[in-house]
């Protein structure tokens, strides 16, 4: 597959003219954030975008309605989170959120640092496209099931398999050894990618590429290949680690953070990860300032609770976002799990107030299924995960089993997984 376009990602020093406004990606490598870097990036919403962070599918964060694009600039590089003018959108690392904390074969988060220098140190990596993926998974088999285009998972704590176009090679490599061979796997991608900007944007898209990489990395496979299932178990609520301490997952409805409860989070005074689920999980609490934390930031509308309906629930830009879109769907959908329409799996306890069914496959009696007819915003009933779109682009949303809800011009369409 060859693009007719070039990658058109948006960053800090390349904006994205969206229907409301300018648009600004800020990549977040292994979706770290210092407390001050939190602070500023609340401060920057508040006084130069629409007062929101947005929390995207690969754990970066958005900023709309951009006003002042260069003091943006300026003020992300201060808070060091624009550390290259070259490189900056190629900076697409995601790592286990709960490594090194939380159960896993290793602590990702410093291949995730070691990774981020390596790629800005190398000129030509600049050229890689701003969908090129990287994944850091430390053997729970989180973000491996994200398909990114390079990544490794720790199979043991000093071995990892190398993965491609999200798939494992066989390809076995040591810590020490991880973030060269992904940069080299990187180079072989760019070696065989279309000349031009308009050559392939992911790895997958190259007919055998995978392979090929492999080949170029003159490497022999030592394994069989591990089967990357899809999990779909994200961090939420009181998390013990490992050193007794406590981590905190909070869900952040539709993935929009606003700037006021950001700066909360900022004063916490403790590291942030931001996730590719559209959450955030705070880290190293002592027990007493856990519980103080959740009593003042589920009031503010985090979500601690795993059986939230809003965990089932994404959503794309929608309008007035997106020129593309038919309608609201960010509102169609917050209104749907406001009025309870978004319906648990069976072992989740029914919404207050619901009458509906269920049957022994788990889905319930007046729950739709797929369907070519559109129904009106307000009959959307959907068990499950779910992901609204404005249209059949369908952006972000998320991998695995996840039932499709998309405008059409005469209501939405519901395409079961
Ligand atoms: S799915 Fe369609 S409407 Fe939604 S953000 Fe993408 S292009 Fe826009």
């Amino acid at each position: 597959m060859t693009r007719s376009t070039p990658d058109a990602c948006p960053g800090v020093l390349r904006l994205h003219q969206a229907a409301d406004g300018p648009l600004a990606r800020i990549r977040v490598p292994g979706g770290r954030l210092t407390p001050a870097q939190v602070q500023a990036l609340a401060d920057a919403a508040r006084d130069l975008g629409n007062g929101n962070l947005e929390l995207t599918s690969r754990g970066n964060i958005q900023l709309r309605q951009v006003r002042d694009a260069s003091e943006l600039a300026g003020r992300l590089e201060v808070a060091g989170l624009l550390p290259s003018d070259t490189h900056e959108r190629v900076r697409n690392i995601v790592a286990s959120p709960l490594s090194g904390r939380v159960g896993g074969w290793a602590d990702v988060h410093g291949l995730a640092d070691d990774l981020d220098v390596g790629l800005r140190a190398d000129p030509r990596l600049a050229a890689l496209p701003g969908r090129v993926l990287f994944t850091l998974d430390d053997g729970r088999g989180d973000v491996s099931t994200l398909r990114g285009d390079i990544g490794v998972q720790a199979v043991a704590a000093d071995t990892f398999a190398l993965l491609l176009a999200g798939t494992d090679t066989g390809l076995r490599v040591t810590a020490g050894e991880a973030v060269e061979v992904m940069l080299d796997a990187a180079r072989g991608f760019l070696d065989l990618r279309g000349s031009g900007e308009a050559g392939q944007w992911r790895l997958h898209e190259i007919p055998g590429g995978a392979e090929r990489v492999v080949e170029a990395l003159d490497r022999s496979p030592a394994s069989s290949p591990l089967e990357l299932g899809a999990t779909h178990d994200i961090p939420i609520g009181w998390l013990d680690q490992d050193d007794g301490l406590v981590s905190l997952g909070a869900a952040v409805p539709l993935g929009t953070l606003p700037a006021r409860t950001a700066e909360f989070l900022a004063a916490i005074d403790h590291p942030v990860f931001v996730t590719p689920w559209r959450s955030v999980v705070i880290t190293d609490l002592a027990e007493g300032p856990a519980e103080t934390v959740v009593r003042v930031l589920a009031p503010m509308g985090l979500i601690f609770d795993a059986h939230s309906p809003w965990l089932r629930v994404s959503a794309c830009a929608g309008r007035p976002g997106c020129a593309k879109s038919r309608t609201d769907v960010r509102a169609d959908a917050a209104a749907a799990i406001e009025s309870q329409r978004v319906l648990g799996m069976a072992l989740d306890p029914p919404p207050a107030g619901d009458d509906s069914s269920t049957t022994a496959d788990g889905s319930r009696s007046d729950t739709p299924s797929t369907t070519a007819e559109t129904v009106a915003a307000e009959d959307v009933r959907v068990l499950g995960r779910q992901h609204w779109s404005g249209c059949d682009r369908r952006c972000g949303r998320p991998t695995g089993p996840v039932t499709d809800v998309v405008a059409t011009a005469h209501g939405y369409r519901i395409e079961a997984p």
